[in-house]
């Protein structure tokens, strides 16, 4: 049986998921530096063991999500994995100028073993296996992941959508980038109203309804379940930058 699990610290709430098998879990960000122990102590709540996390994997190398991977990395001596871009942030422990918010962020804990992955790659652990899918935008490094889980012969399509809005530091435009800019938007958009999608959820999870979603789950149990989810939120992100680039385009 495969398990979702929420970890929510304190009045801020950010993602970490894991993904677990008999052979073994995957988990996906690692929150702030000093999450660690509280993510570890969720996990054993749940009855499963940090040391049988055999990946652990990001959305994006912001120190809200990719902060606390470096201890966790240290806890269960799991592998690591990232995109090339978010691998060499994380590295180097050090937001770089291509990312819209250089010089507006904190650096990141230092992760040392770090091994690449490319688009639609699959990473197994046990009989979970997760895919991912690069989703530039937020930065150009961003990843989002899809799996599926099954229980009791029903099987649905997971989606972790990386975050996609265009925040910058100031002065940074998204329309005067060469390498990196609009058009990577609309290829995460794509990927997001075309990706089999039941489940929704996002490293800020207020930006799928998670909490709404949990509190009804009380008296709906498939509150979770919604399969338009991730075209909204590509629609709702479409029109986020939309905006954006009309601040900067001035029409
Ligand atoms: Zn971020």
């Amino acid at each position: 049986m495969r398990q979702v699990c929420f970890v929510r610290f304190g009045t801020h709430g950010l993602s970490s998921i894991l993904i677990t098998s008999d052979g073994g879990h995957i988990l996906i960000d690692g929150a702030l530096p000093e999450s660690a122990p509280l993510i570890v102590a969720n996990i054993r709540s749940l009855g499963f063991r940090i040391e049988d996390v055999k990946f652990i994997v990001n959305s994006h190398a912001h120190f809200d999500h990719a902060g606390g991977i470096a201890e966790l990395q240290r806890l269960s001596g799991a592998r690591v994995a990232a995109s090339q871009w978010t691998a060499d942030v994380m590295n180097k422990g050090a937001v770089p100028r291509d990312d819209p918010q250089f010089g507006a962020l904190a650096p990141i804990a230092r992760v040392a073993r770090i091994e690449t992955i490319k688009d639609s790659e699959n990473l197994s652990a046990g009989a979970v296996t997760a895919t991912a899918h690069l989703t530039p935008g937020h930065t150009p490094g961003g990843t989002s992941w899809t799996w599926r889980s099954c229980e009791n012969g029903r099987c649905l399509n997971l989606v972790y959508a990386d975050s996609l809005t265009p925040v910058s530091a100031d002065g940074f435009l998204f329309t005067r980038r060469k390498a990196y800019h609009a058009d990577d938007f609309e290829r995460s958009f794509s990927f997001l109203e075309s990706t089999p999608c039941d489940i929704l959820v996002t490293p800020h999870p207020e930006a799928s309804n998670l909490w709404q979603h949990l509190e009804q789950r009380d008296f709906r149990p498939d509150a979770l379940i919604d399969p338009t989810a991730c075209r909204v939120l590509a629609e709702k992100s479409r029109e986020q930058l939309r905006k954006r680039l009309a601040t900067e385009t001035g029409r």
